[in-house]
């Protein structure tokens, strides 16, 4: 297994967990506070209400409205002591003066502020008399005959509150920093383990990329989660980098091949001028061998510093050149001797580079002579009011449908021929296809009757008034 560093992201992770449990663990807190809040604050309510009941009825309202009260149950010594225990109780007439307050009241100076407007049935309210959370309690007095005479206010100590609150406070005190350990630990722990499988898919890409590219990450994983997500971008993202790769090699290899023949000519050319004196005739046709070569090379290179440049500087709004001087001057010459036939009538004046487009030609005429086995191959050029037709005919193996619109794709290479070990490296027609689009034309294919193939490019014509 990989060591895993604490990297930014982790600590991030890290961080976020810790948050989140941080918070977990205070909502937890305030959780228990509460339920114990309302479970000690419902069990006192029942005290004082019960205890309210017994005052009540030790009370006796006299014929003239006076309250008598039974002294025997208020000499009981929570009326008397301060402490958890005791009840704090004062009776009000109705213009609230007190007639009657327990004696412990007296320790409690200033604890009983007034009473609220709200009486029926109880009235229940919380205060806090120097730090003592205090639960008070109202009640009316009525006389025998139902008469409202009074109010009864009993109060208590929320001893259990402040003991429970106390514990809780001091507990969760103690175990803090354990608390604190804990969920740092715990929050990088996670986060460590979150990015372990990650990390692992890290070495095993960083393997592949430094050995070999045929390697493919291949551990267990759903492909419908995220590591198996992973897992089969970066293997499909693999497996296109090493067909480009691949491709690029089997490039370089043709190009190096290609530029070899003619290079090969050449030197033997002019091994063959500086052995000895040759006669006039002798030089000129070597020179002409000399020249056609350069020339071979010049359209190779020119190839390959298109495509690196993928076709960037192919179109040239400002130039117009006129096909059939590139027919005349350039490519009668170069296929003088093959079976190649130019037919065409009127100039036709074209917008873009003259030397590129000399080279879709001389592609596409390659081509056809290469895949027909050097049969017949014809090249018409038929104008109409807008647009020029130029169509490059074969009569060799043709193209299936299904590869029609693959061969234009870089490196794209038939299954014909690659079975027939045809020369090439698949650039020849991607570079035609940018070439003519780059001008505003298009490139379509179709059949040759009975055999064979035809590459129409259709492209505008430019009016030179
Ligand atoms: P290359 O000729 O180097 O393979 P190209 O890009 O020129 O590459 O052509 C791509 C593919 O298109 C060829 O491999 C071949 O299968 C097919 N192709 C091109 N021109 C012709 C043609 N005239 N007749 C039949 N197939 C052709």
């Amino acid at each position: 297994m990989s060591k895993i560093h604490l990297t930014k992201t982790v600590k991030r992770l890290a961080f976020w967990n810790a948050v989140v449990m941080f918070g977990l663990y205070f909502a937890f807190i305030v959780f228990t506070f509460t339920i114990t809040n309302y479970i000690v604050t419902d069990n006192l309510d029942i005290r004082l209400k019960h205890e309210v009941e017994h005052i009540l009825n030790s009370l006796v309202v006299t014929n003239d409205s006076t309250l008598v009260l039974n002294s025997k149950e208020l000499n009981e010594p929570a009326f008397s002591s301060l402490g958890e225990e005791s009840f704090f109780l004062q009776i009000y007439d109705l213009q609230g003066k007190v007639f009657y307050k327990s004696k412990n009241m007296d320790k409690l100076r200033g604890f009983l502020l007034g009473f609220p407007n709200n009486f029926n049935p109880y009235y229940f309210e919380d205060l806090l008399f120097n730090d003592m959370q205090m639960r008070i309690v109202y009640k009316r007095v009525f006389d025998d005959k139902f008469k409202h005479i009074g109010y009864i206010q009993l109060g208590a100590i929320k001893s259990g509150l402040n003991y429970l609150t106390k514990r809780i406070l001091t507990f969760n005190l103690i175990i803090l920093p354990l608390v604190v350990i804990i969920v740092i630990g715990l929050s990088i722990f996670l986060a460590r383990k979150s990015y372990e499988r990650l990390n692992n898919i890290i070495d095993l890409a960083k393997k592949i990329s430094a050995t070999n590219l045929n390697e493919r990450l291949t551990f267990d994983a759903d492909p419908n989660d995220e590591i198996g997500k992973l897992r089969d971008t970066l293997n499909t993202l693999f497996d296109r980098l090493e067909k480009q790769i691949d491709q690029i090699s089997h490039f370089t290899d043709n190009a190096s091949h290609q530029l070899m023949t003619p290079l090969t000519t050449l030197k033997t050319e002019l091994d063959y001028l500086t052995k000895k004196e040759r006669t006039v005739e002798e030089y000129r046709e070597s020179i002409g061998i000399v020249k056609d070569q350069t020339e071979r090379m010049i359209r190779i290179v020119k190839t390959m510093l298109i495509l690196s440049r993928d076709c960037k500087d192919c179109s040239d709004e400002k130039s117009v050149f006129e096909l059939t001087n590139i027919i005349e001057n350039e490519l009668t010459p170069v296929y003088k001797g093959k079976n190649v036939k130019f037919d065409f009538n009127s100039k036709v004046y074209l917008r873009g580079k003259s030397e590129y487009f000399s080279i879709v030609l001389q592609n596409l005429i390659d081509n056809a002579l290469k895949y027909s086995d050097e049969k017949e191959v014809t090249v018409t050029v038929e104008t109409g009011n807008e647009f020029v037709h130029i169509t490059v005919s074969d009569k060799g193996v043709g193209i299936p449908d299904n590869e029609k619109d693959k061969i234009f794709e870089r490196f794209y290479r038939g299954s014909f021929t690659q079975n027939q070990a045809k020369e090439g490296y698949g650039l020849g027609l991607s570079l035609v296809y940018s070439i003519v689009n780059s001008m505003g034309g298009k490139i379509t294919i179709k059949d040759n009757v009975p055999e064979g193939t035809n590459f129409i490019i259709t492209l505008p014509i430019v009016k030179l008034s």
